[in-house]
């Protein structure tokens, strides 16, 4: 198979590549930097079946050549990336999933796209399932991100009701592991950097508010799994491993081996106050469920950062 990744030099774009690169497939990662970078994919730069494209697929884009499957990552994800990028979410999310869509189309491929559990908002259903519609302020300053994904949503069941294209939806829940930009504002990589470096661990609002974390691994076997099921979704991907922001940031200090003291910061506005996926469907339909246990994952995590540079990888946009 020969599969293009946009936003395949991102955290979670990159994982994908590596992956379809280790069970055998073409792998082509699509991405414009502006949250990724060259550095995540450097280590597959030798492989013959690798390619790395520069493009902002914004713009209208095409692949040269046989393609199989599109996974659809381009995309700020992380809340601090977004709010500083809200038009460039905003397009990415319609005009980019719409030339991802067309690209699926013209080459007769599957398009899987990555949508997010942020299509819940400030849920009012806990845990989450797919027929939840969804609380979420389209005016506040995370619509442009959680708008964006539902429009994505939209369209890319539009494709494939009207023509014919072999669509996937996932809704990824919280994911960490190793490549995320230690600078990127989400709690787990500024929990860790904080850790790692002695500094206050900043938790936002009285830190009872909850995520549900999943090691990066365990989603990338779910993901391709739905690449190769012909699934409509939505189908929610995430571990159902609920916690508090402050459990987790004490839950880091403590796997540190750090002294830093936690310190409350003002809570962001909108910020979801519960969020756990409801998994039911990802086990029936694809067989899945995450396996890897969240301290081992948060210790590794912990490990890759503790190598990087201060600051992490470079970031061409900033
Ligand atoms: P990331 O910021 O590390 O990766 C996003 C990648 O997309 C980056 O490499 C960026 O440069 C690229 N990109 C952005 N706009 C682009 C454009 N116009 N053209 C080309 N490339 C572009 O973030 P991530 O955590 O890896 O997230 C990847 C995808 O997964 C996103 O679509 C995100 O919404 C979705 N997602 C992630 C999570 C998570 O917990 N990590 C949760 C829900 C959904
Ligand atoms: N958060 C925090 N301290 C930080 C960064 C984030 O307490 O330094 C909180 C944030 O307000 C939210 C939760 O951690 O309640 C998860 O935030 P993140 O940005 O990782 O993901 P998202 O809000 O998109 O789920």
């Amino acid at each position: 198979m020969r599969v293009v990744v946009t936003g395949g030099a991102g955290f979670l774009g990159s994982h994908l590549c590596e992956k379809v690169l280790a069970r055998g497939d073409e792998a082509v990662a699509v991405d414009n930097f502006c949250t990724g970078s060259p550095a995540n994919v450097e280590h597959l730069r030798h492989e013959e079946s690798f390619q790395l494209l520069e493009l902002d697929v914004s713009e209208p884009f095409t692949v040269e050549g046989q393609v199989d499957a599109v996974l659809h990552f381009a995309s700020p994800a992380s809340p601090v990336d977004y709010l500083r990028m809200p038009i460039e979410t905003l397009k990415v999310g319609s005009l980019g999933t719409l030339h991802a869509l067309e690209l699926a189309q013209a080459k007769g491929a599957r398009l899987v796209l990555a949508s997010t559990s942020e299509v819940y908002g400030d849920p009012e259903v806990h845990p989450q399932p797919e027929t939840y519609w969804g609380n979420v302020n389209p005016v506040g300053p995370r619509g442009v991100y959680d708008e964006a994904k539902r429009f994505a949503e939209a369209l890319t069941l539009a494709y494939r009701q009207s023509h014919g294209v072999n669509t996937g939806i996932v809704r990824i829940f919280n994911t960490f592991g190793p490549r995320m930009r230690p600078n990127d504002g989400r709690a787990i990589p500024n929990f860790v950097r904080q850790a790692l470096a002695g500094e206050p661990v900043t938790v936002s609002g009285d830190g009872s508010q909850t995520r549900s974390i999943c090691y990066v691994d365990d989603l990338v076997e779910a993901i391709l799994r739905m690449m190769d099921a012909e699934h409509a979704g939505p189908i929610n991907i995430g571990n159902p491993h609920e916690i508090s922001m402050k459990d987790l940031a004490a839950w880091i200090v403590r796997l540190a081996g750090s002294s830093s003291p936690i310190t409350f910061i003002e809570r962001p506005v909108d910020d979801p106050t519960v969020r756990r996926p409801d998994t039911t469907r990802a086990e029936s339909l694809l067989g899945w469920e995450p396996h890897v246990p969240i301290e081992d994952a948060l210790k590794w995590t912990i490990g890759w950062f503790r190598d990087q540079p201060l600051g992490g990888p470079p970031l061409s946009a900033q």
